[in-house]
């Protein structure tokens, strides 16, 4: 049950709802309510005032532009995981998408909400990451587009200013001959994951590995040491002391300690970059 009393707004367009947040110093946003929610439950959060996004029309569509696919952050999970546009140019984010907690949270909570929320342990983070993802940002007036690497700052902190929403995220589409795995270490069905790593192998052009769950903001690394001939095990156990190392920043809390978090870094990372290779050597990325 939420304890304190606030003012709710349903807008019906983006720019009264940029408007609603111009206004009110003491507004949140509420997409899915699958975090916001809990937390205001828990008084952790007590807004004065809440807008909801979810009667603005075309918020939540997936297109394609050349070679760019654009999503609305107020697509939900399950859309995200499902899209035919997703599947075939983006399928990493796709198969994050099926990975996140159970049904009734991936028919509510979206893409937008996620990234907003900054959530260390989430799974869209590092997938952003090893994308190359752009988020666009929209406040009052004014709109701007910010890289992924540039966006996540600290443990739920991003550079999103108080009155401006994420509206859209922006993927360059990837090769049909890329090879893409999503692992993650949960102990539930259910839960978040306490470690994710999300590969991507491009042959001769690209490797790279992002990992969240580890510190307070998602690391990515890039592995060009792939291509190196045939990559065997010593490759791979030097990748995945490169893993450790990055993982640097890990945190620590009732899930494990911090060096138990970069045990996980170094195991994950490898097993979704050797899983991610396979895919490229069966000839097909989906
Ligand atoms: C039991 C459980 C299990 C879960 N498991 C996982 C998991 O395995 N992996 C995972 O990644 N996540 C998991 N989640 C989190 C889930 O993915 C949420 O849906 C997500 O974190 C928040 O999305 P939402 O749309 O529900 O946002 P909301 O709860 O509505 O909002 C979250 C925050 O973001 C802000 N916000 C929302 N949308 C925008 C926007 N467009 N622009 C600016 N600010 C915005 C809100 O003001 C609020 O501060 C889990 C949650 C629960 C409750």
């Amino acid at each position: 049950m939420i304890g304190t009393e606030f003012e709710f707004f349903a807008p019906r367009a983006l720019d009264e709802a940029l408007d609603l947040l111009a206004r009110h110093d003491d507004a949140k946003v509420l997409a899915g309510g699958m975090s916001l929610v809990p937390v205001m439950s828990l008084g952790l959060a007590h807004p004065a005032v809440v807008v909801s996004l979810n009667h603005l029309a075309d918020l939540d569509t997936v297109s394609e532009e050349g070679d760019t696919i654009r999503i609305g952050a107020l697509a939900r999970h399950k859309q995200v995981g499902s899209h035919p546009l997703i599947l075939r140019h983006v399928p990493l984010l796709a198969q994050a998408a099926r990975s996140i907690g159970d049904v009734q949270i991936r028919n509510r909570g979206t893409l937008g909400g996620s990234l907003a929320h900054a959530d260390p342990a989430a799974d869209y983070p590092a997938v952003m990451l090893v994308l190359d993802a752009r988020l666009r940002l929209a406040r009052q007036g004014n709109e701007r587009v910010v890289p992924a690497r540039e966006f996540f700052l600290d443990v739920m902190t991003t550079d999103l200013a108080p009155d401006e929403l994420v509206v859209e995220v922006q993927l360059p589409k990837l090769a049909p001959a890329v090879g893409v795995a999503h692992e993650r270490l949960r102990r539930v069905e259910g839960a978040f994951p306490i470690v994710t790593a999300s590969a991507l192998v491009e042959p001769g052009r690209r490797a790279a590995v992002g990992m969240g769950g580890i510190g307070p903001t998602p690391v990515l690394l890039e592995v060009p040491e792939l291509f190196e001939g045939d990559p065997g095990d010593a490759v791979f156990e030097a990748i995945g002391q490169r893993a450790y190392d990055a993982a640097e920043s890990a945190m620590e809390d009732l899930n494990g300690s911090a060096r138990y978090r970069r045990e996980m870094a170094r195991h994950y990372s490898q097993r979704a970059l050797r899983q991610a290779l396979a895919r490229t050597r069966e000839g097909a990325t989906r």
